[in-house]
């Protein structure tokens, strides 16, 4: 059974409406403190002296308490409430659609402005929960300019990186749907972990390349990571980079999460062809990246992402080139069955193929999982969608959706 709430649908979106951005507004979501501080001493809210204390004040009542509405921020004088909502906005942008699987599986269609892309885009958060913790799968850019053959994403025209604040709003909106703040009560009905945080985990497995937007998502991450904000640890959030060589040590200096790497071939040729960013950053530069990424060991191993299609990538001798390629760095390989889109000349493997592939890497000493299809019923049943001129191509969804399911990390 799929729960699907359209909240295009007049009333439904009312609620949600009331607490939707109007666009002239400047968010304070995703500015750091000292910003945070400069901005409201700017905006003549507060003299300079209190900028620190009032900045972290809001801080407190943005990523801890998850308020969206200054009239919400108690401890704050009405008139600098008043004040501050005269100028800014800390309002969660606009749900487009929220799907519910069977299986607890959620997305999210998110609508941003232009921001100088020419119309509104649609952007989508897949939200996946397993036994012991609740894994979200974020984007980072509209459409993506790398073009990976296998990837329906590279083929969307649309690009534009989202901002800081749009990063953020992924997980903040998603934390407030699932009741994922203090005193919020968790929706009937929601599959989410039994104990703990519901939002435990998120992957920068979506749209786009995250390290060509690198500024944006490191300032999202290191808010999604403050001790004293949104409080996430940095080893239960995992960036995924087809190979963007050069900031990779940045990645681990800057950021210091997990790392990920889209890797789907085992020598230049072949991987020239899947994931083209390889002609200017071939095997041998990325291998040596991930061997001196900062913080590896054991306890914080890369994930090498492999994508199994049929007859290109699946033999037994390419399983054998993997493990030899891959000695010595502390590695987790995650298999992910291919997902077919209109028009593409990939096929999936064959499970059986998939599972001796697999066997070969387990009996080398890795853990491989291949990630279960995830939400299948929610993928479906976007075909039910009432489609609108600036909505996102029910084809480009439904790739993109199958794509940030299978994608959900291991992490
Ligand atoms: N752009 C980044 C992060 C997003 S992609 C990157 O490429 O790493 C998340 C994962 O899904 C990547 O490993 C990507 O290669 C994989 N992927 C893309 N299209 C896919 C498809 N059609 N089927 C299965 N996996 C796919
Ligand atoms: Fe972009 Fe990643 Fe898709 Fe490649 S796999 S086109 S890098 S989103």
């Amino acid at each position: 059974m799929t729960l699907s709430f359209d909240l295009t649908a007049e009333g439904a979106r009312d609620a949600l409406r009331a607490r939707s951005a109007p666009a002239e507004k400047p968010s304070l979501i995703g500015l750091t403190r000292a910003e945070l501080g400069a901005v409201l001493v700017e905006a003549g809210i507060v003299p300079e002296r209190q900028a620190r204390m009032r900045a972290q004040q809001l801080w407190h009542w943005m990523y801890v308490r998850g308020v969206s509405d200054f009239a919400h921020m108690f401890n704050i004088s009405k008139e600098s409430r008043a004040e501050l909502d005269r100028h800014f906005t800390v309002a969660r942008p606009e749900i487009v659609e929220e799907q519910i699987s069977s299986d607890g599986t959620r997305k999210w269609l998110f609508r941003f402005p232009p921001r100088g892309a020419g119309r509104p885009v649609e952007i989508e958060t897949v939200y996946i929960p397993e036994e012991g913790r609740g894994t979200l799968c974020i984007s980072s850019q509209v459409g993506c300019t790398l073009t990976c053959s296998f990837c329906h994403t590279g083929t969307q025209k649309l690009v534009r990186n989202l901002t800081t604040e749009e990063i953020l709003a992924q997980l903040l909106t998603a934390r407030d749907r699932l009741g994922d703040f203090p005193d919020r009560d968790t929706p009937d009905g929601a599959i989410v972990p039994a104990e703990g945080r519901k939002v435990s985990n998120i992957v920068m497995m979506g749209m786009g390349e995250p390290l060509y937007n690198f500024e944006a998502v490191k300032k999202a991450l290191l808010i999604a990571s403050d001790g004293d904000g949104l409080s996430l640890s940095k080893r239960r959030i995992t960036l995924s980079t087809s190979g963007v060589v050069p900031e990779i040590a940045r990645t681990g200096e800057e950021i210091g999460v997990m790392l990920a790497i889209s890797l789907h071939a085992t020598n230049d040729d072949l991987r020239d062809l899947l994931v083209p960013i390889n002609k200017k950053y071939p095997l041998k530069e990325l291998i040596a990246a991930c061997r001196a990424y900062p913080g590896l060991s054991n306890a914080r191993r890369i994930t090498f992402e492999y994508v199994m299609l049929k007859d290109v990538n699946d033999s037994l001798d390419d399983a054998k080139a993997l493990v030899k390629l891959l000695k010595g760095i502390p590695a987790k390989i995650n298999l992910i069955p291919f997902n077919p889109w209109p028009g593409t000349n990939y096929q999936c493997s064959d499970w059986e193929t998939i599972e001796k592939f697999a066997d070969y890497i387990n009996n080398a000493g890795y853990a491989s999982p291949i990630r279960t299809p995830r939400g299948r019923d929610i993928l479906a049943a976007c075909g039910q969608l009432k489609s609108e001129s600036e909505r996102m191509r029910k084809a480009d969804r439904l790739a993109l959706e199958a794509m940030m399911i299978a994608g959900h990390g291991e992490a």
